[in-house]
């Protein structure tokens, strides 16, 4: 089991090293190699992205990524910002589908901005195309200034696009993972104004007949962003193109009121996947000690369970993380009155003592 570790810049390098001391207490054998990424790796080679980092994400079963990014790298040329090694590993790894679960911990359904009776209990996964749609459409980098701006222009537009095989694709993915849950999909769209989505509409609909036993239905995405705050337990399983999911999974992850607890991941078409909490660097609080360490935790469980097979070993991280906060620690970003706020060490350091104690 090769995993490839990008810390990346701000907090990832602190949340990272939690999530590492929490997979050493697993009595699993990991060869681990780490390189740079993002802001860190710009500073040191001139590349957000640099080749080795990319080969060696190439070669592992999974990436465990940290967070990039950080202001002062706002000024560069688009192409070199930390953010586009994101972009780069999703390409370069076909990197298509996108899981993003929100959970409401019973523990933290008081740090949701939704009444506790409408999140308590919410646990739903929404499947986000990642590769296609109106971010990957024609005609891209046409900008007239290297950093991206259009000094001049008198229009810009992007084009809407998905293949059957992307649609296809994403769809299998989606349904099975449905399978595995409550046996519910809803597949999320706007097919009354847009053709790409009356398409992506027929062909899930068709690749519905080889999945009998999974409850279909549709949705159009205006209805579906009301329906996550009206009625967020009424879903099982989302699925969605890449813009709808961008802004969907965000919304449904501040249901739970804690982005600091979210992990998410993105798998190829042979289960090699990136995992990654669904926060950013948080350049804010880096270096403080302070960041909530559980979302990349988290995201170390998901890749047990979807890229290194090891189903059993996700669910006693994810057992651990609920007994820790049941017996009451909080990072400051979900403390409440009554718990005992920790940083983020000690966060990792309960969840792998309780992990030693479940033996
Ligand atoms: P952010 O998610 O980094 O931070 C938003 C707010 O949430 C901040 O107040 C931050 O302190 C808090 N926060 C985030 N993670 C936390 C954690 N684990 N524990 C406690 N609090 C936490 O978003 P932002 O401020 O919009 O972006 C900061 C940088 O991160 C930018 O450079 C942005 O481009 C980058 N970014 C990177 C990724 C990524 O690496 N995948 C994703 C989003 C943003």
């Amino acid at each position: 089991m090769k995993i490839a570790v990008l810390a990346g810049d701000g907090i990832g390098p602190e949340i990272m090293a939690e999530a590492l001391k929490v997979l050493h207490k697993l009595d699993l054998r990991f060869e681990m190699e780490s390189a740079l990424v993002g802001g860190a790796a710009y500073a040191a080679t001139g590349h957000p992205l640099p080749e080795g980092t990319l080969k060696l994400a190439q070669s592992a079963d999974a990436v465990l990524f940290g967070a990039v990014g950080d202001w002062k790298y706002d000024t560069l040329e688009r192409a070199l910002r930390p953010e586009q090694a994101i972009l780069g590993l999703r390409k370069h790894m076909g990197l298509f589908a996108n899981f993003r679960p929100a959970i409401c911990y019973p523990q933290l359904t008081h740090a949701s901005s939704l009444k506790p009776e409408l999140v308590a209990g919410l646990d739903i996964l929404i499947i986000r195309e990642l590769t296609g749609d109106i971010s990957f459409g024609q005609p891209r980098g046409r900008r007239s200034a290297p950093d991206g701006h259009f000094p001049g222009a008198e229009e810009a537009f992007d084009t809407m696009r998905y293949s059957r095989p992307e649609i296809e694709r994403i769809a299998h993915v989606a349904f099975q993972a449905a399978r595995k849950r409550g046996g519910r999909l809803t597949s999320v769209d706007k097919a009354n104004v847009l053709e790409t989505f009356q398409f992506w509409r027929d062909v899930v609909t068709a690749v519905h007949a080889q999945y009998p036993d999974v409850k279909l239905d549709h949705l159009y995405v205006d209805n579906a962003a009301m329906q996550l705050v009206k009625a967020p337990k009424s879903f099982d399983v989302i699925v969605t193109g890449n813009m709808f999911g961008d802004i969907l999974s965000d919304e449904a992850a501040m249901l739970t009121g804690s982005i600091g607890m979210l992990p998410s991941a993105s798998l190829n078409a042979s289960n090699q996947g990136l995992y990654e909490p669904s926060h950013g660097s948080a350049p804010d609080i880096a270096g403080k000690g302070v960041a909530n360490p559980l979302a990349t935790i988290l995201s170390a469980a998901m890749m047990l369970r979807y890229s290194l097979n090891q189903p059993e070993a996700a669910a006693r991280i994810e057992a651990a993380v609920q007994a820790v906060l049941e017996s009451g620690l909080r990072t400051g970003d979900i403390h409440s009155e009554g718990c005992r706020q920790v940083g983020t060490r000690e966060m990792g350091d309960a969840v792998a003592a309780e992990l030693a104690a479940q033996g």
